[in-house]
């Protein structure tokens, strides 16, 4: 359902760059900057799994060089 001004929401964790949120109708509310992500709870798991594999995967941050063939 789509009756999000009705649904209370109690905050799970918040940093600078964005907050989550539950809702009391089972929907997690994820906001980064302007923009809010309604995720059911399996999806918010495998979410988490996915971020974790992304940076995993990533190149070392620190050094932020572009894809150059050396
Ligand atoms: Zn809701």
């Amino acid at each position: 359902m789509l009756n999000s001004a009705r649904c209370t929401r109690k905050l799970l964790a918040a940093s600078p760059i964005c907050t989550v949120e539950e809702c009391d109708c089972g929907t997690v509310h994820l906001s980064v900057g302007a923009l809010t992500l309604r995720l059911e709870p399996d999806a918010l798991r495998e979410l988490q799994g996915v971020l974790a594999t992304a940076q995993a995967n990533m190149r070392d941050s620190s050094s932020h060089r572009p894809a150059a063939n050396n």
